[in-house]
């Protein structure tokens, strides 16, 4: 896979979990993690580029919610709703991967964009 595609999926991840000040250490090891993975996933099969991006979100999300919780937290709907998270759209983990929230389905940002 292109390392260039590779860094812009970490980086679009990185934004948005400073986003939400939860680039801690332990976020970020799972970020590098899910990176390695999904990278040497797309190098067996190089059609999967487009889904790196969101599936890293994915592995994040994942990660995170056995540890620290819910991230990235829906802002958008406020009392109207129950604390909620977003998820990446399409579930595949791409093209063009978006944050939706789960309550909604609002498009709220790109990844990268929150
Ligand atoms: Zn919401």
């Amino acid at each position: 896979m292109d390392t260039a595609q590779l860094l812009d999926a970490r980086a679009r991840v990185l934004a948005d979990l400073a986003a939400r000040q939860l680039a801690t250490p332990a976020a970020v090891s799972a970020l590098e993690d899910a990176v390695s993975e999904r990278g040497w996933w797309a190098d067996q099969w190089p059609e999967g580029a487009v889904y790196v991006a969101g599936l890293v979100a994915q592995d994040v999300q994942d990660a995170l919610f056995e540890t620290v919780g819910r991230w990235p937290l829906c802002l958008g709907c406020g009392e109207r709703a129950p604390e909620h998270s977003l998820f990446i759209s399409p579930d595949l983990g791409g093209p063009d991967p978006v944050w939706v929230c789960e309550e909604s389905g609002d498009v709220v940002a790109p990844l990268g964009g929150l």
